[in-house]
């Protein structure tokens, strides 16, 4: 277990505070007794900030919250103003959108120029870790075939993704690629950048509103219950990305982007890892032919299209998490423990019928 060197000296910003990814990054900081400067779109939303008041009640460290907005240029001055670290998590994560360049692209894309830009303002400021993902290494599964060794790495970037075609893949890509941009035309600060893959496991926010929960909800709801799609994905538990955000934060030799994964899995196996403890629940257990999820899917979905369905089901997928390991130090948790976990939760809020 690698030991870290936390700095309380000067505050933390995080940006999206409110998020699932970003909960777990606030847990461990106010563990650790450190200041938070949490920047949040609506501090009085009482329902999205309970969790955190809560936490902070229990915890050493200090919470403070700063209204801020991705869109609003300079907005995160304020939250920013004595801060030697900045998480950037926020950016928007769903799938249900109408307008892509609106909803996904401008706050994903200015959003990360405006953080990063008062961070180039804010002589405080020394590190920068954003929450970039894995989805700005890669757009669809066909890519794999693409890479030069088989396997998703850092050194790869998504050039399949547009507004048009998986839009919140786009959303990152490009939103990364304007972090680097922006880290590149200064030295006061050095950007890391963490590259997670589908993130799963328990929320401390039970109102979480990341797309995580409505893709885990639909393995348990009946939904799928006929059968999943045989769509290769990376997982991450949600704990252990917290903890690759503070290694990525307090460990000197932290740099570039690092692709966070645990396991190289998929829909099906996801779903055979719930049946253990489970198997009331409707979970599927077959998998779908892809002739059958091609025709019905966008039926059902409207984000799932046909060229998505072209060229993702059927196709592994597969990443090379060693950096993570070498460099951050990552142990991962098991795969079963993350999924029914995070099952175990939905069911506890309702968001799963009991069974
Ligand atoms: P959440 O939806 O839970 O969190 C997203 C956060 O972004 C929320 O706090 C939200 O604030 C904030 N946000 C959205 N739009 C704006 C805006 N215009 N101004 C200010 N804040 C805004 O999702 P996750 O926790 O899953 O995602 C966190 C990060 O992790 C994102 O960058 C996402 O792309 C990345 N990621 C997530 C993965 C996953 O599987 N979940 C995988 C890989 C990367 P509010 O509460 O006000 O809506």
């Amino acid at each position: 277990m690698i030991e870290l060197t936390i700095d309380k000296s000067k505050p933390v910003l995080v940006t999206g505070a409110t998020g699932y990814v970003a909960g777990w990054i606030v847990k461990r900081l106010l563990e650790e007794g450190t200041t938070v400067h949490a920047a949040v779109r609506d501090p009085g939303d009482r329902h999205k900030v309970r969790h955190l008041n809560e936490l902070a009640a229990q915890s050493p460290g200090t919470l403070r919250y700063f209204q801020a907005d991705l869109l609003q240029p300079g907005s995160y001055a304020e939250a920013m103003d004595g801060c030697g670290l900045v998480f950037h998590t926020a950016s928007p994560f769903t799938l249900n959108i109408t307008d892509p360049q609106k909803e996904l692209v401008d706050p994903a894309q200015l959003g990360t120029r405006n953080v990063l830009e008062t961070a180039s303002r804010t002589a405080s400021v020394k590190r920068v870790v954003l929450t970039s993902s894995c989805a700005a290494i890669y757009g669809d599964n066909a890519d794999l075939d693409s890479t030069a060794t088989g396997v998703f790495t850092e050194d790869d970037w998504n050039t399949s993704s547009s507004l048009n075609h998986n839009p919140y893949a786009y959303s990152k890509t490009v939103a990364e690629q304007e972090a680097w941009r922006v880290a590149g035309r200064q030295l006061a600060w050095d950007l890391v950048v963490v590259n997670p893959s589908f993130v799963i496991g328990p929320a401390i926010n039970p109102h979480a509103t990341s797309e995580s929960f409505n893709i885990v909800r639909q393995l348990g709801d009946g939904r799928m219950k006929a059968g999943a799609a045989d769509i290769g994905v990376g997982a991450v538990d949600v704990r252990d990305l917290a903890e690759a955000h503070l290694r990525a934060a307090y460990l000197p030799v932290a740099s570039g982007r690092t692709i966070v994964s645990g396991h190289n899995t998929s829909l099906p196996a996801l779903a055979q890892a719930l049946l253990p403890r489970f198997s009331a629940y409707p979970v599927p257990r077959r998998t779908l032919p892809k002739w059958m999820v091609w025709l019905l899917a966008p039926l059902v979905d409207k984000s799932t299209t046909r060229a998505f369905v072209t060229r993702n089901v059927g196709l592994p997928w597969k990443a090379d998490n060693r950096k993570s390991i070498a460099e951050l130090g990552m142990a991962y948790r098991p795969l079963a423990e993350s999924i029914q976990d995070m099952f175990q939760q939905l069911i506890d809020n309702g968001l799963i019928p009991k069974h």
